[in-house]
């Protein structure tokens, strides 16, 4: 046995509950965990490294997935404007003046502020995702879901920004010099198949180079269905089919994408669309829905699509709660995600699931309507169920991905008796995860990374981000969103 984790309460989110074990441990070998139960059954000294997890909590790795980390670098530049104004008024001007090394370092920045937080297993949908993997995910040794962003909208229009949650503008579609493009919200944005095709390539590619990784599990990422054509779409599914891969796509993520679809589509709807091009199956991950009716909502969970909500970012964007506590009832998956920073405000797991609980409650008027424990098995098992992997609880067989939890002054008290206090204090309190292993080896080890340097990672981001930020600095004034005007009226 390598390693040994004994003590404290173990929520191993096994069965329907979340399989409390007080006193409990846990045995890995080789990367997977072999034992899980009562400590005093585990032979302790057979371990090579003991790690006290007394008055702690020992959780599986929480799985954040639905994440764009590179635009972490732009925390703070895009919150509190009006959701018509947030990407092409203000975070596009900044995002496009991001290059490839802005980006590593974005990703970077996240992806330490989520694993400090209890992640161990995070969906990255970018472009060109294999460079965060190879900069990024690779040297630290947390597990990605790689999904290449399949984005076909015609450079220089609307949601050709390379950030897959463009909720865009209806009265600026695109560019005015372009006689393809009216302006007209109404009038499709023109395609690009030749930018489909090299992104499928890059797409295609993963599947080769993490072939023998078992920490990168490649998928594809059609953005939405305005942003693709619709061959391309049931073609990515005919491929994730035969690749045993899943299909991500943002579906129905709100009035931009619903009346360029209806558009295209004589009049239809995301759901109805997708439902005919016979891609609604269980390879299908669906971001966000909000934008879908009930009726449309439940024939997805029927059919087996996942659904990942991103509470933190719709609320920010768009002031709407994603309706994961309806997709549960109705039977289906669900997945949490931190989506993107500059909107919410980060890649914090815990953080995501509070804000789950409470916007769902508020949205229900219903104090019940999403409990910790339904919060903590969305962010373990159910983000895992969306995305198709073996991990999220402590089970034996089960890839080694574990996260310690002191309850420290933000989440104390950790209590058994007669409540275990652990269970909502994760979700409602401000726990930080002491120990994180990915595999079996340790990341976060006694609340430092084992190989990397968070303090240099924010020098890097300030670094980078203050030259991004001077360098769009014009563009962003001439877009003239609300936040110029709250930099100006000295609010910001
Ligand atoms: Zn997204």
């Amino acid at each position: 046995m390598d390693v040994a984790i004994v003590g404290g309460t173990h929520l191993t989110i096994r069965g329907e509950r979340l399989g409390i074990v007080d006193d409990g441990a846990l045995g890995i070998t080789d990367g997977t965990i072999t034992y899980v139960g009562p400590a005093n059954a585990l032979d302790e000294a057979a371990a090579d490294r003991v790690v006290d997890a007394e008055g702690c909590a020992v959780t599986p790795g929480l799985v954040d997935a639905h994440a764009h980390t590179s635009l972490a670098l732009l925390r703070g530049t895009a919150q509190d404007v009006p959701e018509i104004e947030w990407m092409r008024r203000t975070l596009g001007p900044f995002a496009a003046a991001m290059d490839d090394e802005d980006r590593v370092v974005g990703c970077r920045l996240g992806v330490l502020e989520a694993v400090a937080s209890g992640v161990t297993t995070i969906c990255e949908y970018a472009s060109d995702v294999s460079t965060l993997v190879e900069e990024v995910y690779g040297p630290l040794g947390v597990r990605v879901v790689a999904t290449e962003t399949v984005n076909e909208v015609a450079t220089g229009h609307i949601g050709d920004t390379g950030d897959p949650d463009d909720t865009g503008d209806p009265d600026d579609t695109g560019d005015p010099d372009d006689p393809d493009d009216t302006g007209d919200p109404d009038d499709p944005y023109p395609l690009d198949t030749s930018k489909g095709d090299e992104a499928v390539e890059r797409a295609e590619s993963l599947f080769d180079a993490y072939a023998d990784a078992p920490l990168v599990e490649p998928a594809f990422g059609p953005q939405a269905l305005d942003m693709v054509h619709p061959d391309r779409l049931e073609h990515l599914h005919e491929r994730a089919g035969e690749r045993d891969a899943k299909l991500h796509v943002h579906v129905a993520q709100g009035e931009r994408e619903a009346r360029q679809v209806a558009a295209r589509y004589g009049g239809r709807s995301t759901v109805e669309v997708l439902e005919e091009l016979g891609v609604v199956d269980d390879r299908l991950v669906a971001a966000h829905l909000h934008g879908a009716s009930p009726d449309e909502r439940r024939r997805l969970a029927d059919a087996g699509v996942a659904m990942v909500g991103c509470p933190s970012s719709i609320a920010a964007i768009d002031g709407i709660v994603p309706p994961v506590v309806e997709y549960r009832e109705a039977g289906g998956t669900v997945g949490l995600g931190t989506d993107q920073a500059p909107g919410p405000g980060g890649h914090d797991l815990p953080r995501e699931l509070r804000t789950a609980a409470l916007l769902s409650k508020t949205d229900a008027g219903d104090p019940t309507a999403f409990p910790a424990w339904s919060a903590l098995r969305a962010g373990t098992v159910g983000g895992a169920a969306a995305l198709g992997l073996d991990v999220g609880r402590l089970a034996v067989g089960a890839p080694a991905d574990v996260a310690v939890f002191e309850p420290g002054v933000g989440a104390a008290p950790f209590l058994r008796e007669p409540i275990h206090t652990a269970v909502p204090n994760l979700v409602y309190g401000a726990p930080r995860a002491r120990d994180v292993l990915v595999a079996g080896a340790f990341v976060v080890r006694n609340g430092s990374f084992v190989d990397a340097d968070p303090a240099g990672a924010v020098v890097a981001a300030v670094d980078r981000a203050s030259d991004v930020l001077s360098a769009a600095e014009g563009d962003w004034r001439d877009a003239g969103s609300a936040l110029v005007d709250a930099v100006d009226d000295g609010w910001l």
